[in-house]
Formats: structure tokens, C-alpha cells, sequence
């Protein structure tokens, strides 16, 4: 903000919404400024706490008849940190948290501002859920707008699978709705294409019935990963759809019930959810829960909204996170050990490697009905590394990096967007491929020419008009 008459307008601005308004200087700015990754430290020229749908549509207006770079947040947990901006404003949803749910028709209409938790217990309240995030601090709106992977995909499909409708404000302030009779064309991109079109204010989702769910984790020494990982491939191989898995490598336990078990040294570990009949559950985890032997079965019958919350403390806010994602082909006895070597060389105490396993219901979705892309991928790789000390930080990158490369023979050369970082344009292609990267990038001619919403995982408009 140069000068006292910019001040002026944007406190006058900020005096006509209903929610609050931060300028730099501001009791809380600071505080508002910062995003769920510690890398991130952005200094936005002002924030506006949307209340209602009518702040969302004033922010909008103001940022573009003043040509603001303009960052959308609603959960605030994107790894790449497009969520906060230089300058400019930072459009946050976080507190439009209205939930409804119908119980009978099994649909929920859910504001932008929800976290997977909150809208978790909405659900299930009255027994139902869908597939959301395995975190329950992250936001419902970036998870579901760039696909959605989570314990209950293999059964019931990704969010974006679940979606009925949306309700957006477009880049020139028009109120739109999208759903499979209305805007079919932007239906099909909200679902993967991220933030790319305009400001999704509601998110309307099928539910399902969902009782308690046999879940946890089983705990294997690390220094036995390859022999874990290659019977996991083989189990992951046969298990029906009821079933989601996945396998992390852990440099080191975060809670002090595992500090017990493995001292300050790694885990290897296989979280599951099985969500249907819970004594034929039992018959299909057996193998699981008997090879090895493990070091500890904590897979118990719990309620769903206990299990998402279960890796909460693995994932605490601020720390500094540099991600490297892939889909991999499949699980190759090298790519097992090029796994394993590069976990057993990991170079923060704090970071983990993800394998979740992909598959049922979430492949069998046309690859076409939606921009989420890769369908047919078998698992995702996520190299999740974390550290606290800035000067550590080109030692944790680099080792990131060098597993990422190490990886890439065994990857399809596809990446789930919501776990890139600022990887450059090749990679949001790589998201998509080519052809439904173009479809994308027609779509975002057709709803956002001048490429306003631009800090996401952009798709460029075939010809990019900045104001
Ligand atoms: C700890 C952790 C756990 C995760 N677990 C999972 C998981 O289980 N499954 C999974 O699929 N992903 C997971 N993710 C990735 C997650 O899907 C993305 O980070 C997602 O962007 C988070 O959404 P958010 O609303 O919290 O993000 P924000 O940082 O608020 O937003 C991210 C981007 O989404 C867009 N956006 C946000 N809100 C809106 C809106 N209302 N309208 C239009 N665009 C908007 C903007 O482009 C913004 O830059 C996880 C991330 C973290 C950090």
C-alpha cells in the first residue's frame, strides 16, 4: 500500500465488508499471513475474512477493478503456498463454515471455509460421510477442486467423484452454478482443475452410509521395508474395494506411545481403512496384521471421523515442507529398492514417505468424466519431507530431490496436483497430459481469459491478457 490515499480506499473497502479486514501493521496480520507450510512467508497488501458469499463477490470486484494479484484460501494447506500472495489481496474463506445436511436425500451442502473435520462430524451425525482428506485440518475446497484422495476413494471414488454442484463467482463477479445439468462444461474442470475458474462459495457432495470402520495401523521394523513393501504389493494385489491402504515410512515416531517402540529410530507402517462389513474386515486384514510379525496391530473397529483425524500429529502446522510427488507405474522389485535406500538415507528426523495405494472405484470412473487425471495409476508417491532450521534447508531439498529423480523410471511421468509444489508449467501438464491440459485451458478462455485466479496450479489461457 504506497501511499495515504491507496490506505484510504482500502480501509474504506474493507469498512464494507462484513467480515474482518487486515491491513499490514493490523493486530493479527501476522498471524493472517501465514499458511499451513512454515516455507511460505508472503506479505499480502491486505486480507479480507470473508463472512458471506456478498464479501466473497465485493473482494472479487475490488481486486479486479484494481488489477490485485489476487491468492483464494480456504483451508489454507496447499503445499506450494498459492494461497497468500505478495502485495496484493488474500480472498480467505476460512470462516464461511455453514453446513446442511439431508439425511434422507444423503446430501450435504457445504461452504468453502469447511475443514475435513468439521465437515466430518456434520456427516456424521447422521451416519453418513464421503471421501475426504486424511487430515482433518485441511480445507474441503482445495481438496475437493483438485480431485480428493482419501479412505473411503477405493469404495465410493475421489471428492470430486462425489460432487453434485458448485456455486462460484467467476473472474468478472457473475454468480455461477455448475452440476451435471447446468455449465456442464465447467463442471468437468472444477472437478480437478483446482482454483483455475473462479471461487467455488459451496460445495454440494453425495453422502454414504459409514459406520464405525475397521482402521489404525500396523507397525513393522524399518530395516525391514523391502521385505513390508513387496508382501504389501502382493496383498494390495487382491483386496476389494472396501479397503484403502497405504504405506509410510516414518525417519521418526511423532508420538510418544511409538517413541516407546522405536526409540528415536524409523517406522515402517501400513495405515488402513476397511469401510464395510466389519467381520469380513477382520478375515482381510488378518494377513496383514500377522506378516513379519509386526511390532504393534493398533487396528481397531473405531468411528470414521476418529480415523480422520488419526495422522493429525504427523502433520502439525509451520513446520517448513518440501513435497516431491509421482504415480508410479507399480511396484517393481527395483523401484522397491530404490525406495527403500532413499527412505533409509532420510534426512530430517520429521519427514515420511507416503505410498497410498489408488484402484478400485477411483479407476473405474471414465478418465474423461472429470479433469482429475490418472486414474489407471496404482499408487502415489509422496515424499513428504520436514524440517524446522532454515539453514537445514538445502540438505532436506536436495535429498527430496535426488529420491524424486531416483524414482522417475518407475513413475507413469503423471502427479496428483494437489500435492505440487511451485514445479513450473511442465508439471501442471504433467498433471493433466496434454490432451486434457488443452480442454483445460479452452475451458479457462471461455471463464477466466485475463487469468485473474492465476496463483494455483495455473492453466494458461490460450492467450493470457494481464488487465
Ligand atoms: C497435512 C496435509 C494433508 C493432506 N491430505 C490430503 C489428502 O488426504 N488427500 C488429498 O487429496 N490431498 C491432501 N492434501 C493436499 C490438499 O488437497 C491440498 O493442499 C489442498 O489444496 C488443500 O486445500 P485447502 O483449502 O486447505 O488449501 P488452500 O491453501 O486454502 O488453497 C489451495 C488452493 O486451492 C484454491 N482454492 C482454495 N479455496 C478455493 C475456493 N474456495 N475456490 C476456488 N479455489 C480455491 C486456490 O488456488 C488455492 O491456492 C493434504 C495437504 C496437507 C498439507
Amino acid at each position: 500500500m504506497s501511499t495515504d490515499l491507496e490506505q484510504k480506499i482500502a480501509r474504506e473497502f474493507g469498512k464494507s465488508l462484513n467480515g474482518a479486514f487486515l491491513l499490514p501493521g493490523d493486530k493479527g496480520y501476522d498471524r493472517g499471513r501465514r499458511v499451513w507450510n512454515g516455507m511460505i512467508d508472503k506479505h499480502p497488501a491486505m486480507i479480507a475474512y470473508c463472512e458471506d458469499v456478498d464479501d466473497v463477490l465485493k473482494s472479487v470486484n475490488f481486486a479486479r477493478t484494481r488489477a490485485l494479484i489476487t491468492a483464494v484460501r480456504s483451508g489454507g494447506h496447499n503445499v506450494a503456498g498459492n494461497s497468500v500472495c505478495d502485495g496484493g489481496i488474500v480472498i480467505d474463506l476460512s470462516r464461511m463454515k455453514r453446513i446442511e445436511v439431508n439425511a434422507s436425500s444423503r446430501i450435504a451442502r457445504a461452504q468453502a471455509g469447511l475443514t475435513w473435520g468439521e465437515f466430518d462430524r456434520a456427516t456424521q451425525n447422521h451416519g453418513l460421510a464421503t471421501t475426504g482428506g486424511i487430515v482433518s485440518q485441511t480445507g474441503i475446497a482445495g481438496l475437493t477442486l483438485g480431485g480428493g484422495i482419501g479412505w473411503l476413494m477405493r469404495r465410493f471414488g475421489v471428492t470430486c467423484d462425489n460432487l453434485l454442484s458448485i456455486k462460484m463467482i467467476a473472474a468478472d463477479g457473475r454468480l455461477m452454478t455448475a452440476s451435471a445439468d447446468e455449465n456442464q462444461d465447467l463442471f468437468w474442470g472444477v472437478r480437478g482443475g483446482g482454483g483455475n475458474f473462479g471461487i467455488v462459495t459451496e460445495f454440494e457432495y453425495r453422502l454414504h452410509e459409514v459406520g464405525p470402520v475397521l482402521a489404525g495401523t500396523v507397525y513393522y521394523p524399518a530395516a525391514k521395508a523391502r521385505e513390508i513393501l513387496r508382501f504389501y504389493r502382493d496383498y494390495i494385489a487382491g483386496i476389494p474395494d472396501e479397503l484403502t491402504t497405504m504405506f509410510v515410512y516414518m525417519a521418526a515416531p511423532h508420538t510418544p506411545s511409538l517413541f516407546k517402540l522405536f526409540g528415536n529410530g524409523p517406522a515402517a507402517a501400513i495405515h488402513v481403512c476397511y469401510a464395510g462389513h466389519l467381520e469380513t474386515g477382520e478375515r482381510v486384514l488378518k494377513p496383514l496384521r500377522v506378516f513379519g510379525p509386526p511390532l504393534k496391530d493398533a487396528v481397531r473397529i473405531m468411528p470414521y471421523a476418529e480415523l480422520q483425524s488419526m495422522l493429525d500429529s504427523g502433520a502439525p502446522p509451520h513446520l517448513r515442507n518440501f513435497w516431491k510427488s509421482s504415480y508410479l507405474k507399480g511396484l517393481s522389485d527395483e523401484a522397491i529398492d530404490v525406495l527403500a535406500a532413499f527412505s533409509e538415507g532420510v534426512s530430517s528426523p520429521l519427514s515420511q514417505v507416503h505410498l497410498q495405494h489408488l484402484g478400485g472405484q477411483v479407476r473405474r470412473v471414465g478418465e474423461d468424466e472429470t479433469a482429475f487425471s490418472h486414474r489407471d495409476a496404482s499408487c502415489v508417491l509422496n515424499i513428504v519431507t520436514k524440517w524446522k532450521d532454515s539453514r537445514e534447508s538445502e540438505k532436506h531439498i536436495k535429498w527430496t530431490r535426488d529420491f524424486e529423480a531416483a524414482m522417475r523410471p518407475y513413475s507413469t511421468g503423471g502427479v496428483y496436483v494437489n500435492f505440487l509444489g511451485e514445479e513450473g508449467e511442465d508439471r501442471v501438464k504433467a498433471a493433466y497430459g496434454p490432451e486434457k491440459y488443452g480442454r483445460l485451458a479452452a475451458l479457462k478462455n471461455k471463464y477466466d481469459p485475463k487469468n485473474f485466479f492465476r496463483l494455483n496450479q495455473n492453466i494458461k489461457p490460450a492467450i493470457t491478457r494481464y488487465f
